[in-house]
Order: C-alpha cells, then sequence, then structure tokens
C-alpha cells in the first residue's frame, strides 16, 4: 500500500489521528462529500463500497458462488484486492483486482451492483475487509466511507456523520453519478435497485446499515455536496474545540 501525494498535518489531531466516518444508505452522496471533505483536510480518503465491490467483481470474474464463504475469503487475502491511497486519481485512490485496476464504469456495473450486498453480508468476508480498512486507517488522519464504519470498522472516530436522502434524490444522484461514468443506466432500476440493497444491508445479521448512537444524522435531500461538506466541517472543528 502507498499514499502516494498525501500531504499530512492540515488537522489538528483529536486525541490521536483525526478519523471521521461517514456512513449512510446507497447513493446518498457519502462518497462525494468524503472525498471533498478529505481534500480540503488533507487527510487519506478512502470509499470502503469500492472494496467490496472490487470482490463482488472479483467474485464474477473467476466464476465464484456467491454463497461461497470460504472461496470468497481466499479472494480477499494475498494481494488479490489491492487499494493504493492516490488523491489524484479518478476516483480519489486506485483499486485493483485480480491484478487489474477497475474504474468506476466496471465497480458500479449491474451485475457487480446485483451481487455487492450479498458477498458483503458474509461475516468472514467483512472481518477481512474491516481488517484491510483498520490498516488503511492506522495510516493517518482519515475520512472514509461506508455503512458500517462508525459502529464497527473506526467506533473510536471522533467525528460520525450517517448521511441521508430521500430515494427520489439518491436515485437523481446515480442517475448522475452512473452517467458520468459512462454506465449505460438504461438497463439499471435505479429505485428498484436502491431500496433493494438497503435493505439486504440494514437487515444482515452483521454489521448492518444503521446509525452510530453518536452520530450526527445530516439529511441532504435538499443540500448540495458543498453544503454538506460545510456542515460536516463546521462539526469537525467543533469536535476540535476551534
Ligand atoms: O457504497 P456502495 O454503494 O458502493 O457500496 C456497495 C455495497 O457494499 C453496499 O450496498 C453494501 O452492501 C456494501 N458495503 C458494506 N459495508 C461498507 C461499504 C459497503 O457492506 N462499509
Amino acid at each position: 500500500m502507498t499514499a502516494a501525494g498525501r500531504k499530512r498535518g492540515g488537522v489538528k489531531n483529536i486525541g490521536g489521528a483525526l478519523q471521521i466516518a461517514i456512513d449512510g444508505p446507497a447513493a446518498s452522496g457519502k462518497t462525494t462529500v468524503a472525498r471533498r471533505l478529505a481534500s480540503r483536510l488533507h487527510v487519506i480518503y478512502l470509499d470502503t463500497g469500492a472494496m467490496y465491490r472490487a470482490l463482488a467483481f472479483l467474485a464474477l470474474q473467476t466464476r465464484t458462488d456467491v454463497d461461497n464463504e470460504d472461496a470468497l475469503v481466499r479472494l480477499c487475502d494475498g494481494q488479490q484486492i489491492h487499494v493504493v491511497l492516490d488523491p489524484g486519481a479518478p476516483m480519489g485512490f486506485r483499486i485493483a483486482a485480480g491484478g487489474r485496476e477497475l474504474d468506476e464504469e466496471a465497480l458500479h456495473s449491474n451485475e457487480v451492483t446485483a451481487i455487492v450486498s450479498t458477498v458483503a453480508a458474509l461475516p468472514r468476508v467483512r472481518e477481512a475487509m474491516v481488517g484491510e480498512q483498520r490498516r488503511i486507517a492506522s495510516e493517518g488522519p482519515v475520512v472514509m466511507a461506508g455503512r458500517d464504519i462508525g459502529t464497527v470498522v473506526l467506533p473510536d472516530a471522533a467525528v460520525k456523520i450517517f448521511l441521508t436522502a430521500s430515494v427520489e434524490a439518491r436515485v437523481a444522484r446515480r442517475r448522475a453519478q452512473l452517467e458520468a461514468a459512462g454506465v449505460d443506466v438504461a438497463g439499471h432500476r435505479l429505485a428498484e435497485e436502491i431500496e433493494e440493497r438497503d435493505r439486504l444491508d440494514r437487515s444482515r445479521p452483521v454489521s448492518p446499515l444503521v446509525a452510530a448512537p453518536d452520530a450526527h444524522v445530516i439529511d441532504s435531500s435538499s443540500l448540495t455536496a458543498q453544503q454538506v461538506a460545510d456542515e460536516i466541517e463546521r462539526i469537525v472543528n467543533a469536535a476540535a474545540g476551534r
């Protein structure tokens, strides 16, 4: 793992390396906001959803059954899924699976999206992913986006955000994001896909999608990414006593 181009020290630590956890349902704007915030604060940015998507991609590529937990855990191991912190990369970091670098189009294909929540529900897959996510977080101050960051991955994060938005707002954002990435959205049933993934993520027994008790809940339905990032920065500054 490398951390190319990362500047340290943009933010005063709050009792150790600053950790900001941003969780929320599908397409709530987490990654856009997290990346923007990390860039403002000069800290590591990681979208953990991309790691689960990379595993789903690899499962499809290797024809691994989505119920075969042993085989999927092996795919998480041994450099198969490789994250490189690189703020200058199109996604704000780079991720490779099975030796191939994956772009947003590959990570957000219909096929990957259809199985990712099934793969992500497996306890030992999560254990492997969480271990790697914590290792990355140990490299320095970080903004991490996902579903279980404030509850499981970084339970001591100084700032926890749970970002929500109406289904309508989330569908519109996901459509714009996919179109910008060159994904053909004609075959996507976006509202159904988002709601089904939320249902699976909220109902799984291990690390379900839920706001941490100490999370700040922000409804971003009528806010721009800039406004949400401003609000989180205010919360970060308040937590740092500034
Ligand atoms: O954030 P994104 O929509 O790309 O995440 C894809 C899927 O990965 C989620 O629907 C969820 O099933 C899984 N995921 C997870 N835990 C995380 C991040 C993502 O289970 N921390």
